[in-house]
């Protein structure tokens, strides 16, 4: 057989998301896996696009570390929310989604030898970038059942080799928000290892009931430290647009700019204009935002509860994270999971798809709650007839 795609990508052939998504397809299951909304975001934002596209604007590249404009938005943006400052001429870089953002900042940042700390389950594009830049996966299990981060085992995790710390907070797929006390625990290591954070805070805006999402960046002798991510994907719903972002200090942005130029280029001209009319939205957007998905979470938990599964309270992103609940037939979270499209019509992800360690994810379900009320409760029905 001809040699075609080098073995450390092999295991990266497929992804649940793109199994699931299959299986709901073929099954005409509800897709609660995937997470994307099934509303799109405002009308005003769409329009905005839509005109920039008639007009011709951002039709032909825009300049290759977004437009001047958009990062100005940005910077605007993390300055109004958590008091952080940044110079949109150096410090910003627009990126196609958050998940260029990540993979330009591994790959600029990590090399060979060098080990990278993830909290364990993680979303699966870490662990491909990870293994793009030769870098060493080190996971840290955050402890079911609630999933909080074991700060001794972090502590045990760190070697002379450790580079840098992945940190997702709101955190996908469990629904955790890292609290200030857990977030200053990692930042008093970060600090006394040196190591860079590369902050992946893709749901920024979609926290719950008094557990609001803080910004490592924002703890005292983190900001030179860290690149802090964010996606206007999830916090405009606007998914398949592919309009993410980095900042941070200088040298870190400079570092994630080299390498990201060489990847997509640039990306999105007309969403570029979109979002940073987004961004300055005033707070009732944010907050209204917030609301609605907080309804479809209480729907979703009260309805999984009265079916008997044990669900870990979500205190942000679209993610509830379940046990298997009455189906007890099963020998782990995956079996479940390819079973339930055909046995009840539903589709949800396995954590231990996003898991190195036994134990972690096997017995857990994430299901998506960022779908019209009247889907959550058509998954429910079916749920609750199988
Ligand atoms: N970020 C979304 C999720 O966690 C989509 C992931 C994907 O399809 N690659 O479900």
């Amino acid at each position: 057989m001809r040699r075609t795609l080098v073995p450390r990508m092999e295991p990266y052939v497929s992804s649940i998301f793109g199994e699931m998504s299959t299986l709901a397809a073929q099954t005409g299951a509800v897709n609660l896996g995937q997470g994307f909304p099934d509303t799109d975001g405002p009308h005003e934002i769409k329009e905005i696009a839509r005109a920039a596209i008639a007009d011709g604007r951002g039709n032909q590249y825009p300049p290759v570390h977004g437009l001047p404009d958009l990062r100005e938005a940005i910077a605007d943006h993390q300055q109004r929310f958590y008091g952080l400052t940044l110079d949109p001429g150096t410090d910003v870089v627009v990126t196609t989604g958050a998940s260029e953002a990540i993979q330009s900042s591994l790959l600029a940042l990590c090399d060979q030898h060098d080990e990278v700390l993830v909290f364990e389950p993680w979303f699966d594009i870490y662990a491909v970038g990870i293994d793009l830049s030769r870098a060493r996966r080190v996971s840290v299990p955050l402890r079911p059942p609630a999933f909080r981060p074991d700060i001794d085992a972090l502590r045990d995790a760190i070697t002379d080799r450790t580079r840098l710390l992945l940190l997702n907070s709101p955190h996908n797929p469990t629904g955790v928000v890292f609290t200030r006390e857990e977030l200053q625990a990692i930042a008093d290591l970060a600090i006394e290892h040196d190591l860079i954070v590369l902050a992946d805070e893709a749901y920024e805006h979609l926290w719950y009931d008094g557990h609001p999402h803080i910004p490592i960046a924002t703890l005292p002798g983190m900001a030179e430290r860290t690149v802090t991510v964010g996606s206007a994907g999830k916090s405009f719903s606007f998914t398949g647009w592919k309009v993410g972002w980095a900042s941070g200090p200088t040298d870190l942005i400079r570092a994630v700019r080299a390498v990201r130029q060489h990847l997509s280029f640039v990306s999105g001209g007309p969403f570029q204009y979109a979002i940073a009319h987004g961004l300055r939205m005033p707070d009732s957007y944010f907050e209204s935002f917030r609301h609605g998905l907080a309804a479809q979470r209480d729907i979703l938990t009260t309805g999984l509860r009265d079916l008997g599964f044990t669900a870990v309270e979500s205190e942000g992103t679209y993610f509830l994270t379940t046990d298997l609940g009455p189906f007890t037939d099963y020998p782990d979270a995956l079996a479940l999971a390819r079973d339930l499209p055909h046995r009840a019509g539903v589709v949800a992800i396995p954590l231990q798809s996003f898991c190195d360690h036994a134990g972690v994810g096997d017995a857990a379900l994430r299901w998506a709650y960022c779908k019209r009320p009247e889907v959550l409760r058509e998954a429910l029905d079916r749920l609750g007839r199988a």
